[in-house]
């Protein structure tokens, strides 16, 4: 059972206990972050994934510090083919409770309210009903939402504290691999033999929706897949606070 959060909201973090969270757990190892969290916020603590090989790594750790936490996922409609494929072997080898967070319109109700392919005439939008806005309705009942962001993965990522107040989503934001590097993720992934998605090995660092990812080039940014060709660099969940 969880235990009771001594601190349980949002608004009950001022700033400066954060910087003390932030001061103690800088150097902690994540299923440390992961307890400090759980032993704060209980069930109402939730982590997201969007089937990432740090989202992998950090369910797994999730799983044995809290076996059967909550893992939720957005569900666009929109993921490869390989991404639903991975939930289920992921349920296989962890204990994790998914759930699906669906968008209100559907990919038919979208096309007709906004037009075809949204995707490609206004990705802001098209991000925003699909994904922005889901995550919103999802946490509006939750006090903490863990993320598998890391700080090399981009520049806009660079600065990411361990706990932050997410003050557009009203939840702690917690972040236990933010001083992570890609190479401690493959190294965690293949000691624990966990499953991963196939798209990795062909190129896909980072892998979002099929209409806007492709595979990228040696010496690439590992998100220069993610709208390529655009200005666009995050879908919009992860803002500054
Ligand atoms: S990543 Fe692309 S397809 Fe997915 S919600 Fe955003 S704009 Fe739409």
């Amino acid at each position: 059972m969880a235990t009771t959060p001594s601190l349980s909201s949002a608004s009950d973090h001022p700033e400066h206990s954060l910087d003390q969270l932030n001061r103690d757990f800088e150097k902690s190892a994540p299923d440390q972050i992961l307890r400090k969290g759980h032993e704060l916020f209980g069930e109402k603590m939730v982590l997201s994934t969007g089937f990432g090989a740090s989202g992998v790594v950090l369910m797994h750790q999730l799983s044995l510090v809290t076996p059967g936490a909550t893992v939720f996922f957005l569900d666009t409609g929109l993921l490869f083919d390989e991404t639903y494929e991975l939930i289920g072997r992921i349920e296989q080898r962890m204990n994790v409770r998914f759930e699906r967070v669906l968008p209100e319109l559907s990919l038919e109700e979208q096309a007709a309210e906004h037009g075809e392919k949204l995707w490609e005439t206004q990705p802001d939008l098209c991000c925003e009903i699909r994904k922005v806005r889901p995550l919103k309705a999802f946490l509006s009942d939750k006090e903490a939402w863990i993320t598998a962001i890391r700080r090399d993965q981009s520049p806009t990522r660079k600065d990411t504290p361990v706990f932050q107040k997410d003050s557009h989503l009203g939840v702690i934001k917690i972040s236990p691999l933010a001083t992570w590097t890609e190479e401690d993720i493959w190294t965690y992934i293949r000691l624990n033999e966990l499953p991963y998605n196939p798209l990795h090995d062909q190129g896909y660092p980072s892998i979002g929706c099929f209409p806007c990812t492709r595979p990228v080039q040696d010496g690439e940014d590992i998100r220069a897949g993610r709208w390529a060709g655009s200005s666009k660099t995050e879908c919009g969940i992860h803002k500054p606070s």
